[in-house]
């Protein structure tokens, strides 16, 4: 192996792998006071990444049944493709962390100063200083946007259900409400365009960009040393002064973290890693599946058709004012979150289902895109939509956020460039496939009994979900088919990479 050595132009510098979400937070923080070399896989955002709508043209599409985990290998990592929705973890979550850690400084009230000195906050709620507030530090921008034709009918409809607020972040109960998103007038403010653009002079920090690491060196007693990279063609080891900070995301972290010998001893073993550090690197994985649920049809023109309506006058809005329709990914203009029963019973409202509004009509192209989404069959959802193209109508997104099920993250070899092998083990929990089901009947109750959608005679037509046609139309036992056959990945993985 020919390894260039690059430790005399580096030595001092501590090594961060990975300038994502995570990492170009730590790079700014971290170089401050220290010397660091920031070695990211990708390059800078093009032009493309910055604008909301084309969110859905830059995942990697679906191969038929197949599920993808989509993620960004450029600076920003994800953050520089993903929605952009803006949405704190829930207060219990944080506390939840702090009891099983043992460290009370995961506890929300300890968490919040953070949140809150992170931000530009520009969103609707800036009155609320105890959640928000604005100080000097913050460059993640945060920004509310105008309303569309749909937002007053699900406005209506969630104070129907006694939802009053709409701020979902604040006081994190239920609740529906506009979407508020990490823009900078109206174009994506990635961890790219917050931490790292504003310090690319910054002496104390290097960013090597088409540097994709493969391996953690370790010295004898297991601590991190350096780490090894390919960049354009060629192989480098560079030596980290004091440490070595992976922030290479909840799939690669944990493979480079296999690849150099830490994880499961016999798993790392049976592939012919030498394994140097035993531990459950990979387990627990975990990542939040969601569903469409529709088609609801409307007698009246509340929603939009791309291919109509996002014409020359769109763009001259998007780059004159930094509004309209461009900045909202796939159209999701507003999002909830409800407890289902289970939790109620437990008297808490810590909600395991979200839920994602979009004001997109039935358009020509939704089959495509739908099935590129979420991994159908191009010709099933031809066969359930074919009847609707051209309406005015909505599918209503539904997203199990707090899953019981969990599997694992395994390497299929021990070459750097073959991805991982990655089983969720969707719905495999009962209580799962229960508060799913209860979080599509939810939604069909919202979007077909509130007097607020009743105004645009919403419905779902009496159709069958190709495949589950021995089952009562909108029953329990229907849900769960439908939900079987057509749920995908929402994209929020996580693991255990304990090191
Ligand atoms: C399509 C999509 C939509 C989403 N929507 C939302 C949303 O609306 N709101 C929300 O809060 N979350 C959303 N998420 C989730 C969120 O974006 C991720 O949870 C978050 O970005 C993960 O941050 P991270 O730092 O762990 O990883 P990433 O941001 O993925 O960063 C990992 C970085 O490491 C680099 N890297 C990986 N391996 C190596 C290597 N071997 N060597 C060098 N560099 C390497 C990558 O190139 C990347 O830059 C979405 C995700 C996706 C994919």
């Amino acid at each position: 192996m020919l390894v260039y050595c690059m430790q005399n132009n580096f030595q001092k510098y501590n090594a961060l792998v990975g300038g994502g979400s995570s990492g170009a937070v730590i790079a700014n923080r971290l170089s401050k006071n220290n010397k660091v070399l920031l070695l990211e896989a990708g390059g800078d955002p093009l032009w493309y990444n910055y604008i909301p709508v084309f969110s859905l043209e830059m995942l990697n599409r679906y191969k038929y049944h197949e599920s993808r985990w989509p993620r960004g290998k450029v600076l920003g990592g994800s953050s520089s493709l993903n929605y952009m929705i803006y949405a704190r973890g829930h207060e219990l979550d944080f506390n939840n962390w702090a009891n099983i850690t043992g460290d009370s400084s995961w506890n929300y009230k300890n968490v919040l100063p953070y949140f809150k000195k992170s931000l530009i906050y520009k969103g609707e709620f800036s009155k609320n200083e105890k959640h928000y507030g604005s100080t000097p530090y913050g460059s993640l921008q945060v920004e509310s946007r105008n309303e569309v034709l749909m937002s007053d009918i699900v406005t209506d409809a969630a104070r129907e259900y006694g939802f009053k607020d709409g701020d979902l972040n604040g006081p994190q109960k239920s609740g529906i409400g506009a979407i508020e998103a990490t823009l900078k007038k109206g174009s994506r403010c990635s961890t790219f365009t917050a931490f790292l653009e504003p310090i690319l002079s910054r002496k104390n920090l290097h960013i090597l960009r088409y540097s994709h690491v493969t391996k953690i060196k370790l010295d004898s007693l297991g601590s991190a040393r350096g780490v090894f990279f390919n960049r354009h063609g060629k192989k480098y080891y560079v030596r980290a002064s004091k440490e070595v900070v992976i922030s290479a995301g909840a799939v690669d972290s944990p493979k480079l973290l296999m690849l150099s010998g830490i994880g499961p001893k016999e798993h790392l073993s049976e592939l012919g890693i030498k394994p140097k550090v035993d531990l459950p690197v990979g387990k627990f994985l975990k990542d939040h599946i969601g569903v469409l649920v529709g088609p609801f049809l409307f007698d009246k023109p509340v929603t939009t058709f791309p291919e109509r309506d996002l014409g020359l006058s769109t763009f001259l809005e998007y780059f004159v004012n930094g509004t309209g329709h461009l900045t909202f990914p796939n159209l999701l203009h507003m999002h909830g979150f409800i407890s289902t029963s289970k939790v109620k019973q437990q008297h808490q409202d810590w909600p395991d289902i979200q839920l994602y509004f979009s004001y997109a009509g039935i358009y020509d192209n939704m089959v495509q895109d739908f099935s590129g989404l979420t991994g159908a069959k191009k010709n099933t959802l031809e066969q359930y939509f074919s009847n609707f193209i051209g309406q005015h109508g909505v599918s209503i997104g539904v997203a199990l956020v707090r899953p019981k099920s969990y599997g694992d993250l395994k390497l299929q070899n021990k070459d750097p460039a073959t991805p991982p092998l990655l089983d969720p083990r969707y719905l495999e929990h009962p209580d799962d496939i229960k508060a799913f089901v209860e979080g599509i009947q939810f939604v069909v109750g919202f979007a077909e009994k509130t007097k607020s959608f009743q105004s645009i005679n919403s419905r779902i037509p009496d159709i069958y979900f190709p495949g589950c046609e021995k089952h009562k139309l909108k029953s329990d036992e229907y849900w769960e088919c439908y939900a079987r056959h057509y749920a995908f990945t929402i994209f929020h993985p996580i693991g255990y990479n304990y090191y």
